[in-house]
């Protein structure tokens, strides 16, 4: 195994750029909130770098006996509150860059859920959709084989993220398994249930963005059932947050996902609606009064905008068209550090997604104590303990936010940050 040294391949500009990468939002994030906080200032230019990022290649063998080689990568942002944490992705975009800054993104939302992990974020750089089903087992294997010395249940958890599923965390499992000599399940989170995976996990992103979309529907005096929800994607995060939105009477006017979205003013049965999990990709043929863009989406009259699909969408181009009255992030960076500055000028809360969407890496926590414990949870156990974490960190956040008259980003950031600086503090440096 190859691993790259964490040499800068990018420099941050003060100046918020287009087209930035989630590394570059991620390092003007960190100082905007340290600015806020007493913090010794060797801390921060710690957190600026990951602790290392492992780059590797992964060879396979193609269903035709060709062979291609494509490129892995496991960036571990930081650990000084336990394990690192975070998915892996399978998708034609991911550098070594998006993931170190999502890595560091991970470590935010470790902290400011308080769970005893660290932050890192891996994946290959490939489009899943043009592999077969065999064609993804044999690169998960390898890429997990070429990735073993460096995780662990101790160490590294990787999880879902874009392009990989339950079914890809549980070639991880066995592949990790086999070579160890023994079942251990808690090397990765995410699995399907029968082995060691938790109940309510594949939901549990969406249902936190949900939790934290009705909480601050609620903070900002609106009533949920007169309040109007467009949501871009409707994959696991997506159409979860939509079913239960429109559970607990939100009108779901507006859904899309990679083809195209589909609006109604009378609201959708998101529950009739096929998630990418049903279906792939059906959103478009279900019948409704208007189809809109994804970018027509984004700036639909509504009272709540989720962008629950990839990341950068909310940019300079287009903020000040964005007509929400509230931003809920359900993908992981969504806004660029540019529309931010817009839409806290515009006074548009934009609650963040190391916050909102932190329902699925809280649950995987569950899932790590399940499979240490070796005793599975109910699904009831897991909502209901779920649900009290998001509320505890909403209140977290929240009071920081009142007391420091900041935007919802730099008060969740203020709290991640104070909890990985004392420890950083309390531990110190070694040697
Ligand atoms: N990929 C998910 C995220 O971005 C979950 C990570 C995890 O469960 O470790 O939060």
């Amino acid at each position: 195994m190859a691993s790259t040294s964490t040499t800068e391949t990018e420099q941050s500009t003060e100046e918020p750029a287009e087209q930035e990468s989630a590394l570059q939002t991620a390092r003007r994030q960190l100082r905007h909130a340290a600015d806020h906080l007493d913090i010794d200032p060797n801390i921060v230019e710690r957190l600026e770098h990951p602790k290392s990022v492992h780059e590797v290649t992964v060879p396979i063998e193609r269903d035709d006996g060709s062979v291609d080689v494509f490129t892995g990568y496991r960036a571990q942002h930081d650990s000084v509150r336990g394990p690192h944490k975070g998915g892996l992705r399978f998708h034609p975009e991911v550098t070594r860059d998006e993931c170190v800054g999502l890595g560091m993104w991970m470590t935010w939302k470790c902290a400011v859920m308080d769970l005893p992990f660290g932050g890192a974020k891996g994946g290959i750089s490939v489009n899943p959709k043009e592999l077969s089903d065999r064609e993804k087992e044999q690169l998960t294997r390898r890429f997990t084989e070429e990735l073993r010395d460096v995780i662990g249940p101790t160490v590294d958890i990787p999880a879902p993220d874009m392009g990989t599923d339950p079914q890809t965390m549980a070639w991880l499992m066995d592949a990790y398994s086999m070579q160890e000599g023994e079942t251990i399940p808690g090397v990765v989170t995410g699995k399907p249930p029968v082995v060691g995976g938790s109940k309510g996990r594949d939901s549990a992103p969406g249902r936190s963005v949900a939790i934290i979309a009705r909480e601050a529907i609620d903070y900002y005096e609106k009533d949920i059932r007169e309040t109007s929800v467009a949501i871009q994607g409707y994959g696991s995060v997506g159409a979860n947050a939509a079913r239960l939105l429109d559970e607990w009477g939100a009108n779901v006017v507006a859904l899309s996902d990679v083809n195209g979205g589909i609006y109604d003013t009378n609201g959708l049965d998101t529950h009739s609606i096929p998630t990418h999990h049903e279906e792939p990709e059906a959103v478009m043929t279900h019948d409704a009064p208007e189809t809109v863009s994804n970018d027509e989406l984004l700036e639909l009259d509504v009272d709540v905008l989720i962008p629950a699909a990839v990341g950068n969408v909310l940019t300079a181009d287009n903020a000040d068209a964005v007509q929400a009255d509230l931003i809920v992030e359900g993908a992981n960076g969504p806004t660029t550090s540019a529309a931010s500055e817009i839409f806290a000028e515009r006074d548009i809360p934009v609650i963040p997604d190391i916050l909102a969407n932190a329902g699925g890496v809280t649950v995987s926590y569950f899932e790590w104590l399940q499979d240490i414990n070796r005793r599975a949870w109910s699904l009831e156990r897991v909502n209901d303990e779920l649900e009290t974490e998001m509320l505890a960190a909403w209140h977290d956040v929240r009071e920081e936010l009142e007391e420091r008259d900041v935007t919802w980003r730099d008060a969740a950031y203020i709290v991640a940050l104070s909890r990985v600086a004392e420890a950083h503090d309390a531990r110190g440096l070694w040697p």
